[in-house]
């Protein structure tokens, strides 16, 4: 009898696994950015902050001789000092030109059209209510651009406390790895207060923060558990935990690789939804469907929200060198780790 029992409880294992998920273009692109770094100008490179939010991505480039600096002064006279994907404010850049750096800008080509419309909306003169985390490295960067134009509402509880010199001279622009479903009421909440208020030009929440909460959003409703890869610090992995929860899924845990995911989650677990943020490596994922599979939850099947093809190239300083040096400056999709396997 109890065999039968677990036999169907076997059957009825199954995971629903999002896509899209991981690597977006923009991270893909400054990973490979520090690899060909490596590569092509030997070790050690320098990077300034975490090149993307993701544990196993910053200690796989550590070992091959990438130093994470938190600021530009901490790196020798110079070196060559890559910027993250989550971009810089210009007096960064200043302060790397007065240091004698050579300087590789990875910022996300998506980041650095939101610090174009926010120097055109300043230039315009408008107040810029910038939605976003408070201390989070793109926020900073961006504000940079215009401090004195730019306020940061830090979501809808924060909308009290905005205020502006002409209510009838207001946009609102935004982080690129924030919850759509709690921008779009942050906004609301704006508008009700300044109902002059702006639009951004075209959607500031990028095209693969979108995407990923749209497929969690599918699958929450039949998931007894989601779990999703990703760090603590990277926003747009935080916030699919948050968007399963808001859309029906029972439990849901962040974990950087699958020996955090801890056993008791599994208890009466029927239905467990997989995905993950968009600056995590594939391999941490098959991490997690090994773990899941061992555990009888072999039935995986994937839940597509989108299709998405796009992809950058490497930053013009970068390809410029690797083009002189006879070196390839195609972009790799998705390939960098699964290659260099689990260094963990
Ligand atoms: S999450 Fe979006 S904005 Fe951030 S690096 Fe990826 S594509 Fe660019």
């Amino acid at each position: 009898m109890g065999g039968m029992t677990a036999t169907t409880d076997q059957a009825t294992k199954r995971v629903l696994l999002a896509a899209p998920r991981g690597y977006c273009a923009g991270v893909d692109r400054a990973v490979v950015t520090v690899e060909k770094a490596l590569d092509l100008y030997g070790a050690p490179v320098y990077v300034r902050k975490e090149i993307v939010h993701n544990k196993h991505v910053v200690t796989t480039l550590e070992k091959r001789g990438a130093i994470f600096v938190e600021e530009t002064d901490e790196v020798p006279e110079g070196a060559t000092v890559i910027f993250s994907a989550h971009g810089v404010a210009p007096v960064v850049h200043e302060e790397a030109k007065a240091l004698g750096l050579k300087t590789i800008d990875a910022t996300c080509p998506l980041v650095t059209k939101v610090h174009r419309e926010a120097v055109r909306f300043a230039s315009d003169d408008y107040d810029i209510l910038l939605i976003g985390h408070e201390g989070h490295e793109e926020v900073v960067g961006t504000a940079g651009e215009a401090p004195e134009h730019i306020t940061l509402v830090d979501g809808p509880d924060d909308v009290d406390n905005v205020t502006v010199r002409d209510p009838d001279k207001v946009v609102w622009l935004s982080q690129t790895t924030l919850s759509v479903d709690e921008t779009m009421e942050t906004v609301r909440r704006l508008r009700e207060k300044f109902p002059q208020l702006q639009d951004p030009p075209s959607d500031d929440i990028c095209y693969a923060t979108q995407n990923r909460q749209l497929a969690v959003k599918h699958m929450a409703p039949d998931c007894d558990l989601m779990i999703v890869v990703g760090s603590r610090n990277s926003s747009n992995s935080v916030r699919l935990v948050e968007v399963a929860l808001e859309h029906g899924s029972k439990a849901g845990h962040l974990v950087d690789y699958a020996e955090e995911i801890d056993e008791t989650w599994l208890d009466g677990v029927r239905t467990v939804g997989v995905t993950s943020g968009a600056s995590v490596p594939e391999i941490l994922v098959r991490g997690v469907l090994d773990y899941l599979s061992s555990r009888g939850f072999e039935d995986v099947r994937p839940v597509v929200a989108a299709e998405e093809s796009l992809m950058f190239s490497l930053p013009n300083e970068i390809r410029r060198d690797l083009k002189a040096a006879g070196l390839s400056d195609k972009m790799r999709h998705d390939g960098s780790f699964a290659e260099a396997g689990s260094l963990h």
